[in-house]
């Protein structure tokens, strides 16, 4: 594995905790909510997709954290496309990951299509405040685990990683991401792309039922588990 000649150094920035705290509030209102939605709703199996529950909820720990860790760290501002070099979580992506985001973006736009990015490169700083943030939400590093890699397993920090949005963006990526090498890697997060390049010839590999069962975070988790409680995973 190469993927450490990717990591990049950022410079360390002072978190400003008070406006996470309030925005985490609501957050938290709005998944009880959408947990009972969804408790009330299981005996049928066309209820709501929780799927949408939770891609509102990983949004919602996006944005909530422009205000912490600004754009420099990886806040990616609504309404960026994949075209903003302005944006450091758009620039500081892999570059053959973003020349196949936009010949997918220019094809998508022929069928009325936009694809916005929700999120994209993240420092390590800003991968670790939304993995302790997902751990206070689902009440343990297990459960978070299947949402929110480490900052040493996250391929956004790698830069090798983007979630596009919105749904319609989403749904003809995975219709057609595999013409360019862009193929959907968990089962659980339908915006998260990764660039695949033999999946040009050969179609996108078989998705991962949630990022802890990629190899890679496994790998690297025990790799990284010393010194840091946010990186072990029993
Ligand atoms: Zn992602």
């Amino acid at each position: 594995m190469s993927y450490s000649k990717r990591a990049r150094t950022t410079p360390r920035r002072i978190r400003i905790r008070r406006t996470c705290v309030a925005g985490l509030l609501v957050v938290t209102a709005a998944i009880a909510a959408a947990l009972g939605y969804q408790l009330l709703t299981s005996s049928s199996s066309t209820a709501a997709s929780p799927i949408d529950v939770l891609r509102g909820e990983h949004r919602g720990l996006r944005s909530e954290h422009r205000g912490a860790l600004g754009e420099a760290d990886g806040a990616v501002p609504d309404g960026a496309t994949v075209f903003a070099d302005e944006i450091p979580g758009v620039a500081n992506l892999d570059p053959d990951l973003l020349r196949a985001l936009r010949q997918a973006a220019t094809d998508a736009a022929d069928d009325r299509v936009e694809l916005f990015v929700d999120s994209g490169w993240r420092s390590p700083e800003y991968q670790n405040q939304l993995l302790r943030d997902a751990i206070s939400e689902y009440g343990s590093e297990e459960e978070a685990a299947r949402w929110v890699a480490t900052a040493k397993t996250s391929a956004h920090v790698w830069g090798d990683a983007v979630d596009i949005g919105p749904f319609n963006a989403t749904a003809w990526l995975s219709q057609h991401g595999d013409e360019y090498g862009l193929c959907q890697i968990y089962s659980n997060e339908p915006w998260h792309y990764e660039l695949r390049p033999e999946a040009i010839d050969h179609g996108c590999p078989p998705v991962y039922a949630d990022p802890t069962h990629d190899p890679r975070m496994q790998a690297a988790a025990v790799e990284g588990s010393a010194g840091s409680p946010l990186a072990r995973r029993d």
